[in-house]
């Protein structure tokens, strides 16, 4: 078996080799410090701590649970709220917690559809994305009845006035707002008022989403009506793979109940070593993350402008394409030329541009498309501005683009250039420093 153990060890150097080397365009990826990969990289991997710190089912936890409080601590002076749970392993798990305390299987809940941005936990039990039966965690594990929201595809957000007769008429218990294609933000101001005049409680999923509140962009859920705001600690937030809720609540109860749904409901062991991650993650994040945050965004319509002026068909130029750290690019006039998301994905993929393809919200409806192949690219700006990239960087990125999906040039004759371009962004940016580079292996051995 030691074969084995060399030959994982093998693929993982490879696949460290392959970040070196790559643009990585995943919205839903960052890259954490090296602080961070240390605490990560530790026996709390080993630990249990079920419970609350000062209040574990398991001994040994001493030194545990003063990181623990740390760590919520800081996500309370970050996002500026009065309560902060670090413990779900994940965005979906938070997402579980948030309906298993507002909601009970049976009620409805109104969210956003997939193909408008809404994410598969947010999902109903038999949902179906073209021709595919999907299982929504929502549905399948809450027993929650889903009623979608209404999404304006010029504007590329919840319609309000036809959301607004959706609420009214199906009075939902829960009403979410957030999403996985996310350009600008959602209008919880005004359909929390109407969610409010039916009774419904307010969510908010800000998995995407969740550095940009952090640092003061984009939008403040807790502050524009939402009780709940629930996340992934990965995404904008540069944090390791896990899970948040916060909530402004005073009351006591409330906070139980809330602590409850996580645990013992939702969990057992909470991953240590994450919190622990997730603890320096927000350090960092107090101390850069508003300079990081701006030129995420900046970078994101520095991006968007870029690719638009050589020819691609960039989502809401009328709005300035984004607010976010995401664009969405259309890419239904290369059908009959390299195809659409999933061909295009694959192309940009041989010269180590990783990106991957979405749906667009008259996919399914109106072109018949799926998932598979659809007519969308979804592009982020996180992970390239924490190795330390600005403007100038992002129309070098649009122009390799350009090559290979407008001039067709063969993808291996670009891949020497992103090679050469990748080799002056090693580091990890906006975080204290370290030796360390960004995807350098760690031999333990
Ligand atoms: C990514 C995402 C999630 C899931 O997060 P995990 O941490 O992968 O479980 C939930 N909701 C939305 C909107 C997302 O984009």
């Amino acid at each position: 078996m030691i074969e084995k153990v060399k030959k994982i060890k093998k693929l993982l150097i490879h696949h460290h080799d392959l970040f070196k080397n790559a643009i990585p365009l995943i919205a839903s990826e960052n890259v954490t410090s090296v602080q961070c990969r240390e605490a990560c990289n530790t026996d709390l991997s080993h630990r249990y701590a079920e419970g609350w710190p000062g209040e574990r089912v398991y001994a040994g936890c001493e030194y545990l649970d003063e990181i623990e409080s740390m760590c919520g601590e800081l996500a309370k002076k970050y996002f500026n709220c009065k309560f902060a749970d670090v413990r779900p392993i994940s965005g979906v798990v938070a997402n579980l917690v948030m309906f298993t305390a507002m909601t009970n299987p049976g009620d409805t809940m109104c969210a956003m559809p997939i193909p408008s941005g809404g994410h598969i936990s947010h999902g109903p039990k038999y949902g179906r994305i073209s021709k595919r039966l999907i299982n929504g965690t929502a549905g399948a594990v809450h027993g929650l009845d889903i009623e979608y929201l209404k999404f304006d595809w010029d504007e590329m957000n919840i319609d309000i006035d036809a959301s607004a007769k959706v609420i009214r008429e199906k009075k939902p218990k829960l009403l979410l707002f957030g999403g996985s294609v996310f350009l600008f933000p959602h209008p919880v101001k005004e359909l929390s008022e109407v969610g409010r005049e039916v009774g419904a409680r307010i969510g908010y999923d800000g998995a995407h989403v969740l550095g940009l509140i952090g640092s003061g962009y984009f939008q403040d859920p807790l502050a524009e009506g939402a009780e709940i705001l629930t996340g992934s600690t990965h995404k904008t937030l540069p944090g390791p793979q896990h899970g948040i809720v916060l909530s402004n609540t005073e009351d006591e109860e409330e906070k139980e109940l809330l602590k409850k749904c996580a645990f013992p409901a939702m969990l057992s062991n909470h991953h240590l070593h994450n919190v622990a991650g997730l603890a320096v993650t927000l350090a960092e994040m107090i101390e850069f993350g508003k300079d990081y945050h701006r030129q995420v965004i900046n970078n994101a319509k520095a991006l968007a402008q870029a690719l638009y002026e050589r020819g691609f068909d960039v989502l809401c130029e009328k709005k300035g394409f984004t607010e976010s750290h995401q664009v969405v690019v259309n890419v239904a006039k290369f059908e009959n030329s390299i195809g659409l998301g999933g061909d295009i994905e694959k192309a940009l993929e041989k010269a180590n541009i990783i990106l991957n393809r979405n749906l667009l919200p008259w996919d399914i409806s109106r072109d018949k498309r799926s998932y598979i192949n659809p007519g969308g690219l979804r592009i982020g700006t996180s992970e390239i501005t924490r190795l330390g990239m600005k403007e100038k960087e992002m129309d070098q990125i649009a122009e390799f683009m350009k090559k290979i999906v407008i001039d067709e040039t063969d993808p291996l004759k670009i891949l020497e250039q992103v090679k050469e371009f990748r080799k002056d962004y090693q580091k990890v940016h906006y975080c204290f420093p370290a030796k360390t580079n960004a995807y350098e292996f760690i031999n333990f051995e």
